[in-house]
């Protein structure tokens, strides 16, 4: 089992716009790329997570988003902080599904695919309400990093 840095996208690894699709609005921030770096280099898997609710509103396709999440992947790999895979919840708030944070499912499903060691594992985001509060729902540790 392996330990894992669970961490935000929007707002954490990369500067927010409302519902971030265009690659040209891309802009890292360098502090996230350090923390992912010592993270990898410490032996942590890289896992994003993210909601990414202007899917099923409508707002861009999953093409749109796989598309942004490209161009971040790679920039992030030039700069040494290779990301080992990214979980995303397309769902708007009034489906009711388990993976929208600050619900556990995206981890959950993590943990699974990649036989992660929770207890051994962190998660970093922007917002308390959201990314820390699914931390607390699964006893981890959290740590916030705001821009
Ligand atoms: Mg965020
Ligand atoms: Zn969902």
């Amino acid at each position: 089992m392996k330990k894992a840095l669970f961490i935000d996208r929007d707002g954490t690894i990369n500067r927010d716009c409302p519902y971030c699709r265009d690659p040209k609005d891309l802009v890292i921030y360098d502090d996230a790329v350090d923390i992912i770096r010592n993270y990898r280099e410490s032996g942590y898997l890289i896992v994003i997570v993210t909601n990414q609710s202007g899917i099923n509103r409508g707002y861009f396709t999953e093409e749109q988003y796989e598309e942004f999440n490209r161009a971040l992947l790679s920039e992030l790999e030039r700069r040494g902080a290779k990301v080992d895979a990214v979980y995303h919840c397309p769902h708007r708030p009034d489906e009711g599904c388990t993976c929208r944070k600050p619900g556990t499912g995206l981890i959950l499903r993590a943990v699974n695919d990649l036989d992660i060691d929770l207890g051994g594992s962190i998660v970093i985001g922007d917002r308390d309400d959201v990314d820390g509060e699914m931390a607390r729902r699964l006893g981890m540790q959290y740590r916030i990093l705001r821009h």
